[in-house]
């Protein structure tokens, strides 16, 4: 069986994460999405929150499901029996990026990266990014991120 982990910060998930998950989804036999913890920051949301919200995300996705990775995501690929690492591409700058992490990873062990491409409308779609722009009031932002997502990066924006 093909399983394949898609490592990331998810603060938030936006529509470019949830299009590369859609389509990994079809590739493997089993995808698991891995909330990276950073310890050296603190996000938006907690990974437990990111949890809940890419998992009512992905609700109609079977064959997916969602995991906090503490530590390497190696480490954890050999716990769960994970062969591949998926991750996505929307320029040269994430090339140079991927490249670099995809060698450390082969180096530390058996894993393939796969890479896919972003679709063009979501190329210019980041995290830090739709953020910025909700923090400043932008409304509109449903071209950027899921429904769900979006009602709870405002509701987290009013608190602060
Ligand atoms: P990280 O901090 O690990 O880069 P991110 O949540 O920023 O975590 O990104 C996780 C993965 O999703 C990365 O491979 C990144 O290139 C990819 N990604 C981020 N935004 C998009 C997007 N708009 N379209 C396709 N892939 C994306």
């Amino acid at each position: 069986m093909k399983i394949a982990v898609f490592p990331g910060s998810f603060d938030p998930l936006t529509n470019g994460h949830l299009d590369i998950i859609e389509r990994a989804s079809k590739i493997f036999d089993q995808l698991i999405v891995g909330i990276g913890v950073n310890t050296n920051k603190t996000g938006l949301f907690t990974p437990a929150e990111k949890k809940a919200l890419i998992e009512s995300t992905v609700a109609d996705l079977p064959n997916v499901s969602v995991a906090i990775i503490e530590g390497l995501t190696v480490q954890f690929m050999d716990e769960v029996g994970a062969q591949f690492i998926v991750r996505g591409l929307r320029n040269a700058k994430d090339f140079e990026y991927e490249r670099d992490i995809a060698g450390v990873n082969g180096a530390l062990s058996d894993v393939e990266t796969v890479l896919l491409l972003a679709k063009s409308e979501n190329q210019n779609i980041s995290s830090s990014m739709v953020k910025e722009i909700a923090k400043m009031g932008a409304e509109n932002l449903d071209a950027f991120l899921p429904e769900t997502v979006v009602v709870a990066l405002q509701e987290r924006l009013q608190m602060k």
